[in-house]
């Protein structure tokens, strides 16, 4: 990982604002408090980004910030599904057959087929390999189940997956992967689905350019053990995954690449595509791309990270419905089943998951240890060299060796930082205010 830049992060400390999950019925926001730590890097790499994303943070444009779970009213915790034994559900599944069917018949409706996929469409069913015609004239078997690939599945409607001897598509379906750079076009589908979906009127370019395009994390060349498929990224980092019909712009998401991910950001689709359930069909693609990815030769790359799950907040519970899925513990940092989360969080508002007795109702203060200054002697704070001018002339000062007046005004800022990223993570990446 040498060609990777060196993180820095500029302090922000302990951030108050006020809760977006819960609040008055009907309101938008409500005066409970959100806390958290937030910073600012002045440059982020994809492999400390992951490892920050393993303890909890969490990337919005170029801010990066962490939840404080024990003094936070709607807390949040990072999900992740393991891509490799994901299984849809039946559900899941007939969404994916009955897009398919529209972009390739071009039929909309019930599926009398119970959401299996019906042979005419193409792609050969395990069954039909098998068994092939029955020259004999025998009572043909009872279709079983036909075995499902989540890959070829989402894959089917796509042009540039449909073979010559496949029944001409009636809609052209294209998905495409590109850097998260700003288009008009992006943008008009970010304003539409926020006034559609989210009622809201006059969002400007540069909140969505602040928002979804902007990022810290480079591009990084992606070194595959294998022969990656060409619809597959060359680079970690941040990428804009765009689908169109007809060769109009339908949805989009934002996902961070990452050595051990594919990290959702944010999905936004067409209300005019509204049956389509693309949201749904969004996490289904993201768990190919991770399949993909990691048979392409990426051992490690086997999760799709969905964000943040709020127990506490209707609207979030369904990131839950993927499985296999795993909850962060909010203090080892380790990964624990859903289905064993669920009764705990039931019961606490605060869930300790590897030690239940430390999970809570109330709000709580954070318990930040104290450390002493001859400790820090191991993290680094960068500084502008003295009598230098605005660019370059940076240099990096242990924390062992800062002044003491400075310690003793910034310590809260590194202490809480520290007690959030680990003390591995910190000796990792440097600091500054
Ligand atoms: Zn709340």
């Amino acid at each position: 990982m040498s060609e990777e830049p060196l993180s820095i992060l500029t302090l922000h400390g302990t951030q108050a604002s006020s809760c977006g999950y819960c609040g008055p019925p009907g309101g938008r926001s409500s005066s409970r408090s959100y806390i958290s730590i937030g910073a600012t890097p002045m440059q982020l790499s994809c492999s400390v980004y992951q490892k920050m994303i393993d303890r909890g943070w969490r990337r919005s444009g170029q801010y990066v910030y962490k939840p404080t779970m024990i003094q936070t009213c709607c807390p949040q915790y990072p999900i992740r599904l393991d891509a490799l034994a994901f299984e849809p559900t039946r559900n899941q599944r007939k969404a994916l057959y009955r897009f398919n069917r529209l972009m390739i018949a071009g039929e909309d409706g019930e599926d009398e087929n119970g959401g299996d996929p019906v042979s005419k469409e193409g792609v050969k069913t395990k069954e039909q390999n098998e068994k092939g015609t029955n020259p004999k004239g025998k009572v043909k078997p009872k279709p079983r189940k036909q075995e499902f690939s989540l890959v070829d599945a989402v894959h089917e409607p796509e042009v540039a997956f449909r073979t010559e001897d496949a029944q001409p598509a009636r809609h052209k379906f294209e998905i495409t992967l590109e850097s998260s750079t700003f288009t008009q076009e992006k943008f008009k589908l970010y304003k539409d689905y926020q006034f559609h979906v989210h009622k809201e009127e006059e969002k400007q370019a540069s909140s969505f350019k602040r928002f979804l395009c902007d990022t810290d994390l480079p591009r990084t060349p992606i070194a595959y053990a294998g022969s990656p498929g060409k619809h597959l990224p060359t680079h970690y980092g941040t990428h804009h995954q765009l689908y169109r019909i007809d060769g109009e712009l339908v949805a989009m998401s934002v996902l961070d690449i990452l050595p051990g991910c594919v990290s959702g950001v944010y999905f936004m689709y067409s209300n005019k595509w509204e049956k389509c359930q693309f949201g749904k069909l969004s996490v289904l693609r993201e768990a190919a791309l991770a399949r993909e990815m990691y048979a392409a030769g990426l051992p490690n790359l086997k999760w799709v990270y969905l964000g943040f799950y709020i127990h506490s907040c209707q609207k979030m519970k369904y990131k839950g419905d993927y499985s296999p899925s795993y909850l962060l513990d909010p203090e080892t940092y380790e990964w624990f089943p859903m289905k064993d989360c669920t009764p705990e969080l039931d019961k606490f508002r605060y869930a300790c998951f590897a030690d239940p007795s430390h999970s809570i109702n109330e709000l709580r203060n954070p318990n930040v240890p104290d450390i002493a200054q001859d400790d820090l002697k191991d993290v680094f704070v960068v500084e502008r060299l003295s009598g230098s001018t605005a660019s370059g002339g940076l240099t990096a000062v242990s924390l062992a060796e800062v002044s003491p007046r400075y310690w003793r005004v910034y310590k809260e800022y590194f202490l809480q930082t520290i007690h959030e990223l680990g003390m591995d993570l910190s000796m990792e990446v440097f600091f500054s205010l």
